[in-house]
């Protein structure tokens, strides 16, 4: 990868990164920079914010140059709203800090900002994603962007400019009140950010204001650490204070008068630094969670992610389509292909076939500049371990057999953790309706009604299962439509025979599940079993 360059969007971007940080600060350790706020879970559209730069800074690292990859967590944003399903005393808290509200009933977390990072933390370790994480509440209530507070509200006349370019540009924006202020104090009675700031010297830096509590005082902002920088000048004093030279955003960022144009002007012309090169990143959306999300109230994080699939085929997701282009993470079956593909890649990349830009977006999926990520030895096909999985009903004994029998595997510790994953995807996701059962006893009812044609092909069938493997069943199945229609083995499939086939298989899910579909055929027969089947078709 070191000397791969231009092959994806993320060499792309690392390239033009090095350059303009060679511009900027020379001999400087590169800085990319996400900022989350933990307000709530953090979702798998969030963690975008994150992959992107992710992947940058390792290319980088990768190219032998020292970088660093900023986590600021927004934990000193106010608390907004009470979400759905928490108690509704946490009212009280809105307008703190998200540090000084309390964790959510039962956490063994002491703040609501300590409970939602702390399984983002976890995942992005698994994910393998290093970063150097920042609390905004610890940086501003140690004073460490005084001198900006002090630049952004001595400058605030010139900031007001920059944002009413845009205000008088949109409309319905009620008048405001006296005078501009872009510094926001949290009042030291009750905590919470109700406040209004009356006066200000610029001479002795005495602030006033006033709370909605009642509550009111004097401080001397050159001493103040109790309150923190609007948001649309907090991003881009960030910029300068950290040397900032790759960011994206989202696109809610991106309007006209949104903090990423306004700042990209106050970040020149009030701290005399410049913005990073910020590519807008687009939506990822979820498929298969519609009746989770409704029930839990919420939208799915990368841990529950990283519960159905492996650590490196979440990266692919993110490194495989550039930024602006969307993009699904399947809950639902849809899993199935997408592992599918993912092992195709796989072969194809063993095999030398790979397109450079499919290679990188495989090596940026698999490893990191530290190594490796953890792999399964023996990767068998997702849909597999999920059919089989669901039949055995997760019975680690039968499962092995089967998993023997279907592909070689000897110890369950080989298909490991995709078997993990996927016995939670089966457990968790796999609609009770779609879940498959095996007959324990054949259906007599349906075998005493069944025509001469029908008893032939199963007897043909029975016969048949002494060529125990996968592609010995396969052929089998779809074979004996056509011994019965006098075709030769490789006959080649007319819409003829394509129906009898379906009538077969049909026949056969019926006599084995209950149903008319369910896995596919060779594996089914062979988590059955030859002599169970047998017994279920009456032979
Ligand atoms: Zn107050």
């Amino acid at each position: 990868m070191a000397d791969s360059r231009e092959t994806d969007w993320v060499s792309r971007f690392a390239d033009e990164v090095i350059s303009e940080a060679e511009r900027r600060a020379p001999g400087r350790p590169i800085v990319c920079a996400s900022g989350l706020s933990p307000s709530g879970p953090i979702h798998l559209g969030n963690l975008r914010e994150i992959m992107t730069p992710h992947l940058v800074a390792d290319e980088i690292r990768r190219r032998g140059h020292e970088v660093v990859h900023l986590l600021s967590w927004d934990d000193y944003d106010r608390f907004r709203r009470v979400p759905a399903g928490i108690d509704p005393s946490w009212a009280e808290h809105i307008g703190k800090p998200l540090t000084a509200v309390p964790a959510p009933p039962g956490s063994p977390y002491a703040t609501w900002a300590e409970h939602f990072k702390a399984p983002f933390v976890e995942a992005l370790a698994e994910l393998g994603v290093e970063v150097h994480a920042i609390s905004q509440t610890e940086q501003y209530t140690s004073g460490a962007y005084r001198e900006q507070i002090l630049l952004a509200v001595r400058e605030r006349a010139k900031i007001d400019a920059v944002l009413s370019r845009y205000r008088t540009k949109q409309q319905g924006e009620p008048a405001r009140e006296g005078e501009y202020f872009p510094y926001k104090p949290y009042c030291e009675l009750c905590g919470r950010d109700l406040t209004t700031v009356t006066a200000y010297d610029d001479e002795t830096t005495e602030l006033a204001y006033t709370c909605e509590c009642g509550f009111g005082e004097t401080v001397r902002l050159a001493e103040h650490d109790k309150g923190k920088l609007v948001w649309k000048v907090d991003w881009p004093m960030r910029w300068a204070h950290e040397g900032v030279i790759f960011e994206p955003s989202g696109v809610d960022h991106h309007s006209p008068g949104s903090a990423w144009v306004v700042g990209g002007q106050i970040v020149r012309e009030v701290f005399g630094g410049e913005q990073p090169i910020g590519p807008m990143y687009a939506f990822v959306g979820i498929t298969g969670m519609a009746k989770m999300s409704s029930s839990k109230g919420d939208v799915p994080t990368p841990s529950d992610a990283l519960r159905i699939m492996e650590a490196p085929v979440l990266r692919w997701l993110y490194a495989r389509r550039k930024p602006a282009q969307s993009f699904k993470i399947a809950f639902d079956h849809e899993i199935q292909r997408l592992y599918d593909e993912w092992d195709a890649l796989g072969r194809k990349v063993e095999s030398g076939q790979a397109q450079p830009a499919e290679l990188a977006a495989y090596t940026r999926a698999v490893s990191t500049a530290a190594g490796p990520l953890p792999a399964t030895p023996h990767p068998v096909a997702y849909r597999t371990l999920a059919s089989v999985l669901d039949i055995t009903t997760g019975h680690a004994e039968q499962t092995l057999r089967i998993l023997r029998d279907l592909d070689g595997v000897r110890s369950l510790d080989e298909v490991r953790p995709r078997l993990d994953r996927a016995q939670r995807w089966v457990a968790e996701y796999l609609p009770a309706d779609q879940r498959t059962r095996v007959r324990e006893s054949p259906d007599h009812e349906l075998l005493g009604s069944l025509s001469d044609g029908e008893r032939e092909a199963l007897r043909l069938l029975a016969d048949g299962l002494d060529n125990w493997t996968l592609d010995g069943l396969t052929e089998l199945v779809y074979g004996v439509p056509k011994i019965q229609a006098g075709l030769p083995p490789d006959a080649k499939a007319t819409p003829e025979l394509k129906a009898a086939q379906r009538e077969f298989f049909a026949l056969l899910y019926k006599l084995l599940v209950g149903r008319d579909t369910g896995p596919r055929l060779p594996t089914l027969l062979m988590a059955v079993g030859a002599d169970q089947v047998r017994k279920l078709v009456g032979r």
